[in-house]
Parts: C-alpha cells; structure tokens; sequence
C-alpha cells in the first residue's frame, strides 16, 4: 500500500525516499493486483523509472521542482498521451498512439508527476459499470465479484487498490463520482470550464469535464490545482483565476456554512436503506461541524436522466462521426462483397469498420442520438432536451439562493455484482440518477467515502456547489473528513 500524495512529497522533501522508490512501490503494487482488478489498459515501467529518475537527479542538483514532484498519476485512457497508447477501451483506437499531450497530461508532467500508466473504463466512457471496455471488465478491489463503477472504473480501482494514490477521471454523467463511490475513494467533478478539455477524446462535448481521485480531499485538492486553468486550446475553457485550492483545508469549522439536503433524492425510489442512513449520518456530521441543514427541492430531478440520455448520445453520436475507418480508427480489411456491390467500396469501408471497432453499447448510443438529432425527431427530442436542461438550470440557480453546498447520494445503491445491469440499459442508465444533474448545469460536485454497509462496500455522499466553488466543495469535504475517518478505510486485497 501506498503513501498518500503528500506523504510522498514529504518523504522525498526530507529524503527518505526518492521518486525511484516511490515508483518502484507503485509497479510492485500493481503488478500484485492488477491479475485480480485489471485497472490498467496500459502500464510503462521503463518510462515511469526514467521520469522519476530525472526528477530525482534535478532534485539532487537543487533544480526547481513542480508541485508534483515524484507522485505517480494514472491516467484514464480517454486521455491523449503522446508516449502511451490512447484506447478509450474500444477496439475502434486500439492502436491509437496520439501525435499529443492533452492539456491535463502536458500540466502533469510540467508538475513533475510521475505518469504510470492508462486506466481502463467504459468504452468511449459510455457506462457506469467498466463492463463495456474491450480489454475486459475492471473488478472493484472490495469485493472482486463486483463492479467498480464506470466510466472511470480503473482509474478508481487503482487508488482505491493503493497503486496510485491519485488518477485522473473523466465525468460525463457521474463517471468520476460513482466509481469513487464504488471503490471508496474520493473523486471530484469540476465545474465545466474549469480543466482544459484539449486531448480529452469527446464523448458529449457540452457535459464533458476532466477531475481528479484520490484517497482525501487534500490530495483531490493538490492535483485539482495542478490540472485547472484557462487554456485557449479548449474554446469552452473559462479565463478565470484558479484559486489556492489547498490552503483551509484544515477545519472542522463549517459555522456559517448552509448546507442544502435534497430531500427528494433521500426518497427517490429504488435508492437503498444504508446509502439513504448514510446521508443522514452526514448531516449529523456537518451540523456538529457547525453548518446549518436545510431542505432543498429541485424540482426537474425526474427529468435529469431522460434529458442526459437524449442530450449525451445525441453529442455522442456527431462526435463519434470522425472514426469511419479512413479518417480516423480501426479500419476493415475485408470488406463484405454484398456491400461493396450495394453502397460502393467507400461506404461499405465505413460500414464494416464501424461495425468492428464499435462495440455493442457505443453503436445503441450512436443509433439513439442520431434519430433524437434527425429531422422530424429533433423538436420532439434533442430541442425539447435542451428546454429542459435549461430548467434543470434554474432550479440549481434557485436552490443556490438558499443553499451554499447540496448534499445527498452519489448512487442509488452500493457497488452491484459484475454481469448484473450489463443487458439491461435503462437499469444501467439508472445508474446515474443522482450525478447527471451536475453535468447539465454544469457545476462542481464531490463524491466522498462515507463508510462501508453490511456487507463490507464503500458507502458515498455527494456535495455540490455552485459554478467555479471548488473550493467550498474541498472545504467541507475536508471538514468532513477531518471528523471522520471513512476515507482512511481500505480494501484487504
Ligand atoms: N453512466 C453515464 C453514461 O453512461 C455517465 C458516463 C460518464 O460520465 N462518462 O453515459
């Protein structure tokens, strides 16, 4: 097991470790769990040595040394990286090795972060379980007859193994959030604009946004800081100042602090007893902490999931136009004569390529949204969608007004065994009852281990915030922590 990111910093600031040790643990950790998790598509121990070595040697020199110093990141593998593979666990880019950093991965390696490998998810991120990934299922470290989460599965699954003690995920609808649920760590969705999504391979280019899992929320915090900033690459970027994410950390004091309770979510159908009770020990927490509680309604809640999953594939399916065997993925070799002689040999390429490198929960999206976008369907769809996006808004922009932070679940239940949703969609999409809010309204929002049930799974607890509150998020989330020790617990792997 690992130390946290800043006991690493520390141990390598007063020397009893250098980054070359700290690398070392994290492949022997790896290389212990990895036949029983499988987070990982791809891991480069000869890299991640070189690196370290390099920083250990500007250390020994007295060079300036980045924030990061010697802290090993896995990356989830939607993210561009020019000397690993890039896959997004899908056949369609299994090859894939970009010309390019994303803006997340140049900032790690400018911070000095040991980059160790990429983490397997959903493929394309479309899923809540990392059972649609083309290199196998990830298992969840707690029970390995169980699922994660998804998208982010592997990226989750690896802190919460204690390979890493941070990962960066990618969330759409709640694929930081829930794996970190799952897998009992913490993971945090920044506010849309906040990370540069430049090099992120776009599923749903509107909901779309880069965040950081770790074990606290003072290791959150630190590589947060280190991925946030305007960058012109990405038009959506926001020019606005990244604050000091790490400083007041160190609180139990949350007097001042008013603290909304989606009352609807805690009676929401379908959402277990023991998610349901520890919410309720949360708002004990936060009140002994010296926050005030108070119920907060949003009222298009039922809406979130049927307007995500209109607006979401919709994205998806003109984002995921490019990969047509020619321009860019997988292309077939042997075409299909029948329809080489029915659609010529340009679109019958098109036909069986897409047909190879997509499998089957990627082609069910691409199909959705293409009819919810197509003429004739679109006003009853995709338009009537983003109305209610837009009311989905408002009731956040409401609920600010006498809230500061919203707290409730992260999921309706624990982690489910593995094979349990994988062929029923709607159960799987249900999935993401409680996430996919944020998304649409584009704010920030935490997940945060909140103890274990019965059986021995993580429980979580969700806060958000409104745009650009970071902060406020980290804040309280520390204030949580510092009174409770559930992000301290770990798996017996
Ligand atoms: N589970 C959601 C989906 O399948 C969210 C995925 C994500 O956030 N990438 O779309």
């Amino acid at each position: 097991m690992l130390d946290s990111a800043l006991e690493i910093l520390r141990l390598q600031s007063t020397g009893e470790a250098s980054a070359v040790d700290v690398t070392e643990k994290v492949f022997e950790s790896i290389e212990s769990s990895e036949s029983s998790i499988n987070a990982f598509t791809h891991v480069d121990r000869d890299l991640a040595l070189a690196t370290a070595e390099a920083i250990d040697k500007k250390r020994r020199a007295g060079e300036p040394l980045g924030p990061l110093a010697g802290v090993p990141v896995a990356a989830k593998d939607v993210l561009c990286t020019k000397d690993m593979p890039t896959t997004c666990s899908s056949n369609m880019l299994r090859h894939f090795r970009p010309p390019y950093d994303a803006t997340v991965i140049e900032k790690l390696r400018q911070a000095d972060a040991v980059i160790v490998g990429k983490t397997n998810m959903d493929e394309f991120a479309m899923g809540a379980s990392t059972e649609t990934s083309a290199f196998g299922v990830t298992r969840n470290p707690w029970d390995t007859s169980r699922t994660p989460g998804g998208s982010s599965g592997g990226a989750a699954a690896c802190v919460a193994a204690g390979n890493v003690p941070l990962s960066l995920g990618s969330d759409t609808g709640g694929s930081i959030r829930q794996p970190s649920g799952f897998c009992g760590v913490t993971g945090l969705k920044p506010t849309y604009g906040r990370v540069s999504r430049y090099g992120l391979v776009a599923f749903a280019s509107s909901l779309d946004q880069i965040g950081p899992i770790g074990w606290s929320v003072p290791d959150v915090a630190l590589l947060l800081q280190a991925i946030s900033g305007f960058e012109p690459r990405d038009s959506t970027s926001l020019d606005r100042e990244v604050p000091d994410y790490t400083s007041a950390l160190q609180t139990s004091d949350l007097r001042g602090l008013r603290i909304g309770v989606l009352r609807d979510a805690l009676e929401a159908d379908g959402i277990d007893d023991q998610v349901r009770a520890a919410v309720h020990d949360a708002m004990q927490v936060f009140k002994s902490a010296g926050a005030e509680l108070v119920d907060v309604n949003l009222p298009h809640s039922e809406y979130w999931v049927p307007t995500y999953y209109v607006i979401a594939p919709s994205e998806a399916s003109s984002n995921l136009s490019r990969y047509d065997g020619a321009h860019y993925g997988h292309r077939a070799t042997e075409l299909d004569p029948d329809q080489v002689e029915q659609l010529g040999p340009l679109h019958a390429t098109y036909c069986k390529s897409r047909g190879e490198g997509f499998g089957a929960e990627v082609k069910r999206r691409i199909m959705v949204g293409t009819y919810a976008l197509s003429e004739g369907y679109a006003d009853q769809y995709y338009n009537q969608a983003l109305k209610a996006r837009r009311l989905i808004k408002g009731d956040y922009d409401t609920a600010f007004t006498q809230a500061d932070l919203l707290l409730g679940p992260v999921s309706p239940t624990p982690a489910f065994p593995l094979g349990e949703k994988v062929d029923d969609p709607i159960q799987m999409y249900l999935c993401d009852l409680f996430t996919v809010g944020a998304n649409l309204a584009g704010i920030p929002a935490i997940s945060l281990p909140a103890g274990l049930n019965s059986e021995g799974l993580p429980l979580a607890i969700q806060l958000q915030a409104p745009a650009l509150q970071e902060a406020r998020l980290l804040f309280a989330g520390a204030a949580y922590q510092t009174t409770t020790d559930h992000h301290q617990q770990r798996p017996n792997l």
